[in-house]
């Protein structure tokens, strides 16, 4: 391969890899707005990440407390069997999800 030549595509690459970067850099943050409550696979409330929250969800005997603070939200305690609701982490972005399980009770942050 001659020298030149060699030069060209190490110069594209570079191109190449700083447009890479740049898209990383640039991309949209997904810092979701809004937490969808469903109970079972039904969306019953849509709530403001922005606007701090404390709230029971209380299905018969099944409660989950839901709480908002920071542009998170996570369940503050639940009376489920499992505990896995209240010992996820806080959530914020785009498509994550608290599942409890027990209680088909989903919270889903949306844009
Ligand atoms: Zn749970």
């Amino acid at each position: 391969m001659s020298r030149s030549r060699f030069l060209k595509i190490f110069i594209l690459l570079l191109i190449l890899g700083s447009a890479l970067i740049l898209l990383f850099l640039l991309r949209p943050t997904d810092k979701g707005k809004k937490v969808n409550v469903i109970k079972d696979n039904t969306v019953i409330e849509t709530l403001d990440l922005n606007e701090p929250l404390q709230k029971d969800y209380t299905f018969g005997s099944d409660v989950n407390t839901v709480v908002i603070k920071d542009g998170t939200v996570e369940v503050l305690s639940a009376n489920c069997h499992n505990q896995i609701c209240v010992n996820s982490e806080p959530i914020s972005e785009v498509g994550e999800t608290i599942a409890c399980l027990p209680h088909g009770f989903l919270l889903e942050v949306v844009e």
